[in-house]
């Protein structure tokens, strides 16, 4: 490989590292997704400067498809659907990481695979495999093309363990012996099986969790494709994002106060769901003109959006009424907890679409202390990550999580559509404490409302 050939991967590696630098921060994200493009961008010259490719029509053909599909998935699928787009982009990614460790075990004769190259490949089509099939079961059960619950049957986790054991003593064997061809595809066919297998019991809100994994399996796939091909920026790129993956999956589930192996083989909703019911006092219905009093006259409000207000599309709405209350001199904050909604970063994302600005967000550790300091709290469409419960019930199935202490506001209104439980399927005793007020109705609607009471109080 030439000079120019590294010397652009050498780039193109120091600009996805800097691209991840700045993800770690809304205000340098897109300085950092710009970065990222860049790099991208370089090591696509790279590679196409190669002395090794023999046809530029095919990759044309594959630019121009690849363009089409991702153009198209931009296109049609919504924000509220990002969880779905990045299954299928994993999806689609892992199959180029599996199509190359195939093709090329397909283009070597038997004794050019050595064994450091064989294990190269084999890992690559074995964690591509499960990614593909894993991230499209992960796109049928969020599309709810297929029941989101856990599916599960009996001797279901010994079954699945059987059979990763067995794809993983193939991918043993073949190492030591790369002719044995059948082997090679029984494990290929292995892996995409075991994709489906390792998703299906996993509740469709355990989702982002699994997918987050997924994107650290595609990313060392595509680390083991850069050794497989001598290629120095697929094994920089791919080591970054299979470990950037794995990490944001274990920070996802300790803010969920659960484990990995819980996620995977512990089939949470269905459990949980029948845990706890049951009520537990009264629920205080309020009017939207009680609330606009309160907000009016308060002195600060801090607004705490959930997963509700996702599905509601009620940033703009929650942006327009923070608006007429900072105008009126009211102090108003958000409170972002890190599982808020279905994925990481996503109320982040939906306030930022609405220009909320990033100085008025705050995590968890900032705010908590200045709820008992707050006037009015408002809930809009959250419901685990302000469960007392998690704090208080030591018996509680989310016992241990951290939450945002709402309940120790003056007064704290909810913003839901009815009696529906959040994703752990449980009761909030929020609800039915005396400081504790529910707007029935949708997100979008309630607040549109609150924001013309407001003006008129
Ligand atoms: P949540 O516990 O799922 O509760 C959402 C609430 O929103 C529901 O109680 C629902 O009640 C209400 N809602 C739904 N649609 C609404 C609408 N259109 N208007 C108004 N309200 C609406 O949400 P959360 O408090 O954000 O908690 C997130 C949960 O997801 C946590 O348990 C977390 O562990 C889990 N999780 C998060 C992530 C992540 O990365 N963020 C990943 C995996 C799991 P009604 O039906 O009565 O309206």
């Amino acid at each position: 490989m030439g000079l120019p050939i590294e010397l652009t991967y050498l780039a193109a590696s120091i600009l996805f590292i800097l691209g991840l630098k700045g993800l770690s921060h809304p205000e340098t994200a897109r300085r950092g997704m710009i970065f990222a493009e860049i790099g991208m961008f370089l090591a696509i010259v790279g590679t196409l400067l190669h002395h090794e490719i023999i046809s530029y029509e095919w990759i044309i053909a594959g630019l121009i498809i690849g363009s089409l599909i991702g153009g198209g998935i931009s296109i049609w699928v919504p924000m509220t659907a990002m969880p779905q787009r990045t299954a299928l982009s994993h999806a689609f990614g892992a199959l180029a990481a599996s199509l190359v460790g195939i093709s090329e075990y397909y283009r070597h004769g038997v004794g050019e695979l050595g064994t450091f190259k064989m294990t190269a490949l084999s890992l690559e089509v074995l964690l591509g495999g499960i990614t593909v099939t894993g991230s499209l079961m992960a796109f049928i059960k969020l599309q709810d093309w297929i029941r989101g619950t856990p599916i599960t049957y009996r001797g279901q986790n010994i079954s699945n363990m059987s059979l990763l054991v067995l794809t993983v003593v193939i991918f043993l064997y073949l190492i030591f012996d790369p002719t044995a061809h059948t082997l090679f595809y029984t494990m290929a066919g292995l892996a995409f099986l075991f994709g489906v297998l390792l998703v299906l019991p996993i509740g469709a809100a355990d989702m982002p969790v699994v997918m987050s994994l997924m994107n650290s399996y595609a990313g060392l796939a595509a680390a083991a494709t850069g050794f497989a091909i001598s290629n120095n920026v697929l094994i920089i790129a791919g080591t970054l994002d299979g470990f950037s993956g794995f990490i944001l999956s274990i920070l996802m589930c300790r803010a969920m106060n659960r484990s990995i192996t819980n996620v995977l083989f512990g089939a949470f909703g269905a459990e949980t769901a029948a845990l706890a019911d049951g009520t537990i006092g009264v629920m205080r219905e309020v009017s939207a003109e009680d609330v606009a009093v309160q907000l009016a006259y308060a002195g600060q409000v801090i607004f705490v959006p959930g997963y509700g207000m996702a599905t509601a599309q009620a940033q703009h709405a929650v942006r327009e009424l923070a608006n007429i209350l900072v105008a009126r001199g009211v102090t108003v904050k958000y409170a972002i907890h890190p599982v808020a909604g279905r994925m990481p970063g996503h109320m982040n994302v939906l306030l930022a679409e609405a220009n909320v600005p990033y100085s008025s967000l705050y995590d968890l550790e900032q705010i908590n202390s200045e709820f008992p300091a707050t006037d009015v709290a408002v809930v809009i469409g959250a419901n685990d990550v302000v469960n007392p419960d998690a704090r208080d019930n030591p018996k509680s199935p989310i016992a241990g999580m951290p939450i945002l202490d709402v309940d120790k506001a003056r007064s704290v209104v909810v913003l839901k559509r009815g009696k529906g439980k959040g994703f752990a399927g449980i009761e909030n005793p929020l609800f039915f404490k005396p400081n504790c007020g529910m707007l029935y109705g949708d997100a979008k609607s309630s607040l549109i409302k609150l924001a013309g009471a407001v003006q008129n109080a």
